[in-house]
């Protein structure tokens, strides 16, 4: 792959600094091409050919912002082939997955928020017959958009929709570790005809490129999905300055498994909440818990289905668990393992990397898929984000129990109840410390509705109107009544 270069002002650009880091493949190790180590000064371009095309494409109306966004969305759809092949080889997810979510998912993004455009969401509001209040909407003016490497486009197009779509024009970083498919989307979107200046792409670590976007006093309002370690200390930095925030962070998700559950669909979905992208989604349910009375049948299912998922090349189709996305994170991820048996839980399988790979594939980032037992929810393995192919079960007596233990982490990102009982469904779900809880279903979205977490897991929400608040502004204009004709 040739080298990448920040797209500003509509522009292809290399940094200003002429620096670049390598870009590695996780699936073999190699290098795959090198990224734009930016810094202040690139922000900086990039932020002046945002605050430039800002005032033409607020003022341009809800119907032209709309045909923008779904152009675009028709160029990541007539290229969903290459960005899904992008997208496995940069983030070292399977194809499969890259194919039938990720890519379609931002595509879905990019129009639904085509749509969310063409609202007006002015509001009126009367005060007896004293005054009249129009509430407007205005665009916060040039935005920040910060995302990570799990669902690199998936979520970064999660932000660049509601973004654009609220009349704001935008500076977006997208993870150093998996640069390939915004530096793509930034070409796709000049030859969409996005006008120059409204989405500028810069790519470099969070250290440089990231912090110059939080710091910057052009830009009141940030974006964030990432660490929760990441998203304090952003807080930290943006809170003095007023900035606007939406924080959407970790997770360490329970999945509750009551002994009325539909055991079938219980057990293949969590197999799936699991393990899918190698455990690498914020939403994955992390901590099974299990009504004693299920627990063997539960644990002996999990192992033979973690045992029997194809760890492969990610580009091969029948690959169902590709690489991590980093040798760093896979080392972190084995040493999660490791102190989980050092606090006496039992790795029924997996606790180490593949012996048996395709040769391509040999110095890739693999990891088996891991279950753990044995651990209470006290351990540091039940209550820190791991992020990666580890699944730990835990039995309970009581729903009371239950939902104690659920509850037990700083997070609170998303939870599934399985219980073929209504009662207990809306009982659980309603005690449950969570953003989201799934009933019976996993990672079923919406895009209608509120996105985010409690506790840890962030600030704000994302989704449907939640993130066209966000990107703007509410003023409102009081008139006295019989004042004006
Ligand atoms: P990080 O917090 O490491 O990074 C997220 C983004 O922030 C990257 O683009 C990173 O740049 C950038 N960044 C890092 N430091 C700073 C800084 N000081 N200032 C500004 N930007 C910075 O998260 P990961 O990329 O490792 O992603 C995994 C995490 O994301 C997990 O904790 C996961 O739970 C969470 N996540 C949350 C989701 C949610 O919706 N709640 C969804 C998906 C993931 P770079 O990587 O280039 O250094």
């Amino acid at each position: 792959m040739d080298d990448l270069r920040n797209t500003i002002n509509g522009c292809q650009v290399e940094p200003v600094n002429g620096r670049w880091l390598d870009n590695i493949e996780p699936a073999t190790g190699a290098l795959l091409g090198r990224v734009p180590d930016s810094d202040a000064d690139d922000v900086q371009l990039a932020w002046e050919a945002a605050a430039a095309a800002s005032e033409d494409w607020s003022m341009s109306g809800g119907h032209a912002r709309s045909e923008h966004l779904h152009r675009l969305a028709d160029a990541v759809e007539a290229n969903l082939e290459e960005l899904a092949r992008l997208e496995s080889i940069d983030n070292g997810k399977p194809i499969s997955l890259a194919r039938s979510v990720d890519i379609p998912r931002a595509v879905a993004n990019l129009r639904f928020f085509a749509e969310a455009a063409l609202a007006d969401r002015t509001e009126e509001f009367l005060t007896g017959d004293r005054a009249r209040n129009l509430v407007h909407r205005d665009p916060v003016g040039v935005v920040g958009l910060i995302s990570p490497w799990n669902l690199p486009l998936y979520l970064l197009t999660w932000k660049i929709g509601p973004a654009l779509a609220a009349g704001n024009t935008a500076v977006a970083k997208p993870s150093e570790l998996t640069p390939v498919t915004a530096a793509r989307l930034g070409e796709l979107s000049v030859e969409a005809g996005l006008p120059p200046g409204v989405l500028n792409i810069v790519h470099g670590p969070g250290a440089g490129a990231g912090e110059a976007i939080v710091a910057h006093p052009g830009i009141p309002a940030i974006s964030f999905t990432g660490g929760t370690v990441t998203g304090g200390r952003i807080a930290e930095q943006a809170g003095p300055l007023f900035k606007k925030l939406s924080l959407e962070l970790g997770g360490k998700n329970p999945n509750i498994l009551f002994e009325d559950a539909d055991l079938e669909a219980a057990l293949a979905t969590s197999l799936r909440s699991s393990f899918a992208n190698q455990g690498q989604i914020c939403l994955c349910g992390s901590r099974i818990l299990v009504h004693e009375s299920i627990q063997e049948r539960v644990i002996d299912a999990l192992v033979e289905g973690a045992r029997g998922l194809r760890i492969g090349d990610p580009l091969e189709d029948r690959t169902q668990q590709g690489a991590l996305v980093s040798s760093a994170h896979r080392d972190k991820v084995h040493a999660c393992v490791q102190r989980a048996r050092e606090e006496g839980g039992e790795v029924r399988c997996g606790g180490a990397p593949p012996t048996t790979l395709p040769e391509r594939c040999a110095d890739g980032f693999f990891y088996e898929p891991t279950v753990i037992t044995g651990l209470s929810m006290d351990a540091v393995t039940n209550r820190e984000e791991i992020f990666g192919p580890v699944v730990t079960i835990t039995p309970f007596e009581t729903e009371e129990e239950a939902v104690a233990m659920a509850n037990a982490t700083d997070y609170g990102l998303s939870a599934t109840v399985w219980t073929t009982c209504e009662e207990r469904a809306a009982r659980v779900a309603g005690a449950i410390d969570a953003g989201t809880v799934w009933v019976n279903c996993w990672l079923l979205r919406d895009l209608r509705v509120p996105f985010g977490g409690v506790k840890h897991s962030g600030v704000g929400r994302e989704g449907g109107e939640e993130a066209m608040h966000f990107f703007t502004e509410a003023k409102t204009v009081c008139t006295a009544q019989g004042t004006t004709s």
